[in-house]
C-alpha cells in the first residue's frame, strides 16, 4: 500500500530513509515538490477547513506522519505506517544536504530575531548553502506577492515556518506554478534551529512525550492540544464506519 488514509489525509507509507531517497531524486531532477509533515492537529484542521483539505489532497507530493498520534491512528485503522518522520528531522537533513551540494535555499518564517539567528547559523556552520532569501514570517503583503518574490530568487529548497495552514497556502501557490524546488512547511523549526527554543530532551522524545514537554514549556498550548483526544475519538469512529 502506497498511501495510508487517516481521516481523509493520504500519508505516504515510507520510512525516513525512503523519503530521503525520493527527495534526493527529485532535487537532482529539479522537480517541483511540495512536502507536508502532518500531525493530528493538521489532520483535524483539514477536516474543518475544506480549502486546507483541498491543498493536502490536490497540491502535495508527499505527506509524512509528523507525530506519534498519526502512527497510533494508522495502527488503529489496521493500516500501519512505518515510523514518525518529523518536519524538524527532514529540515536539518535537507540543510546538511544543501550545504554539501551548494544548493540555493529560501527561508521564510518566524520572528525577525529568530530568522536573523538562523541566518547567522547558516553563515557560520552551513557556509556551503547559497541563501537566496531569509525573511521573517510577519509580512503584511498577500501570499501571491510573497510567492512571486520567492520564485524570482530561483531556490532549490524553500522552507516556510509560518505555522499551518498559512505555510501550506503559500507553498501550494508555488507548487501550482511548478516552481522547480523542494518546498516544505516546517512550523516552529526555525525557533529550534536558531537555538531560541529547545526541542524536548531525548528522554521525552524516546517516550513519545515531546508534546508533554512543549506543554510544560508553553502552558498556553493546552487549547491546541485538546484536539488530540478529539482526534483519537474521530479515528475510532471512522474505523467503525469502514
Ligand atoms: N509564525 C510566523 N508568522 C505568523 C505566525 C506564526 O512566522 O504569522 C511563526 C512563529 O513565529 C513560529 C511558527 O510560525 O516560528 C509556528 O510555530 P508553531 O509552534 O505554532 O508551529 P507548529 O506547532 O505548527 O509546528
Amino acid at each position: 500500500m502506497d498511501k495510508v488514509n487517516v481521516l481523509g489525509v493520504n500519508f505516504d507509507n515510507k520510512n525516513f530513509k525512503q523519503f530521503q531517497e525520493a527527495f534526493l531524486k527529485r532535487i537532482d531532477h529539479h522537480q517541483s515538490t511540495f512536502v507536508v509533515t502532518a500531525n493530528p492537529e493538521i489532520v483535524m484542521a483539514a477536516n474543518e477547513n475544506p480549502l486546507f483539505m483541498k491543498i493536502l489532497k490536490e497540491d502535495t507530493d508527499y505527506i509524512t506522519a509528523d507525530g506519534i498520534g498519526i502512527i497510533k491512528a494508522a495502527k488503529i485503522l489496521k493500516t500501519p505506517l512505518p515510523e514518525r518522520v518529523t518536519g524538524y528531522d527532514l529540515f536539518t537533513w535537507l540543510m546538511k544536504l544543501a550545504d554539501e551540494k551548494g544548493l540555493r535555499v529560501y527561508l521564510i518564517g518566524a520572528k525577525p530575531q529568530v530568522i536573523h539567528a538562523v541566518q547567522e547559523k547558516v553563515a557560520h556552520s552551513y557556509s556551503g548553502i547559497n541563501l537566496v532569501g531569509a525573511e521573517d514570517g510577519y509580512f503584511k503583503e498577500d501570499l501571491e506577492m510573497v510567492a512571486r518574490r520567492i520564485r524570482r530568487a530561483k531556490p532549490d529548497l524553500v522552507f516556510a515556518a509560518l505555522g499551518f495552514p498559512k505555510q501550506e497556502q503559500l507553498l501550494s501557490i508555488l507548487r501550482k506554478e511548478n516552481v522547480p524546488a523542494l518546498m516544505m512547511g516546517v512550523g516552529g523549526s526555525f525557533d529550534v534551529f536558531s537555538g531560541m527554543s529547545k526541542r524536548a530532551p531525548q528522554i521525552f522524545q524516546n517516550l513519545h512525550l515531546e508534546w508533554f514537554y512543549r506543554l510544560l514549556k508553553e502552558p498556553s498550548r493546552i487549547g491546541r492540544m485538546m484536539v488530540l483526544p478529539k482526534f483519537v475519538i474521530k479515528v475510532k469512529k471512522s474505523k467503525r464506519g469502514k
